[in-house]
């Protein structure tokens, strides 16, 4: 199970002038007082590192005794992990810095405002999050990692990018016409005549390459079907396997207004907002519990 502190000021960080093992450590940390709020220690000696758990005696001051020390992990399963511009203070963060340090169990994070905290046994939820490009960087994943940036009340959560380039959604040996939603994600067709339905050009026999929403739109337009590649993500998103633990993340051209969940996957409508992820983030940890 992953153990991270509430707060980084339950943590503590002290050099000790003892070997980082059992015996003279936690003789060490029992001997003397520690800090009202302090629930962790990470004590340095000789260049490396080892977390340690202390239960205290609350007292009148704002030191108190410590009754019990037992070590989480010690200096062979630390990593010391200096990273400006990550957050300790965010379990995302904390997960992103321990991802790159695979064989550690412990990471202790050196981050943003200098501030030190750890993950201890790190086990994020995995979030595939599937989007179409361009535009660069994919909108969606750009809008959950700003959100998780700043989630310090949510557990950690390790975005897993799974980026659909519309191009590549293009028939091979595709030629002649092809009408796009709009010229916003700056898309091009090689070899292909590219149309802007919000231009509203002259009708021609064209592929439609976009979601069901602009099939609608097109239909509106000009009447009659249309061939058409589907180009929404939830539709994309029907044949993704995910593994064990797993959740997806998507988004949908059909939904405006609302978060949808359906079995393992979240779906926010095609232009969520930054409180649609926030929930959507939020069901999503739900859904990996
Ligand atoms: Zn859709």
């Amino acid at each position: 199970m992953t153990v991270l502190p509430d707060r980084y000021r339950e943590v503590s960080v002290t050099d000790v002038d003892v070997p980082l093992q059992v015996e003279p450590l936690l003789g060490l940390l029992r001997s003397r007082p520690v800090y009202r709020r302090t629930r962790f220690v990470v004590a340095r000696h000789g260049g490396r590192a080892a977390l340690v758990e202390v239960r205290t005696r609350p007292g009148p001051g704002l030191f108190w005794d410590v009754t019990q020390a037992s070590l989480l992990a010690g200096p062979d399963d630390v990593a010391w992990v200096v990273r400006p511009e990550l957050d300790p203070g965010v379990p995302s963060d904390l997960a992103r810095a321990a991802a790159d340090v695979p064989g550690a169990r412990c990471v202790v994070l050196e981050g943003r405002y200098g501030h030190v905290s750890f993950v201890l046994d790190s086990a994020p939820l995995h979030l595939r999050v599937l989007d179409t490009a361009p535009p660069y960087p994919a909108k969606l994943l750009d809008q959950v990692e700003r959100v998780l940036a700043t989630a310090d009340d949510l557990p950690g959560v390790l975005p897993v990018p799974q980026i659909v380039e519309l191009g590549d959604l293009v028939p091979p040996g595709a030629s002649g016409d092809f009408l796009l939603p709009c010229r916003g994600g700056g898309m091009q067709v090689p070899g292909t005549t590219v149309h802007y339905l919000d231009e509203v050009p002259p009708r021609r026999a064209w592929t439609l390459l976009g979601c069901a929403r602009s099939e609608a739109i097109h239909e509106a337009l000009y009447g009659g079907p249309v061939t058409q590649v589907d180009t929404c993500p939830r539709a994309l998103a029907r044949g993704i396997e995910l593994a064990d633990g797993e959740v997806l993340l998507t988004k949908c051209c059909l939904l405006e207004e609302h978060v949808e969940v359906d079995d393992r996957t979240v779906v926010v409508p095609w232009g969520a907002s930054f409180g649609h992820l926030r929930e959507a983030l939020e069901r999503a940890a739900e859904l990996s519990t």
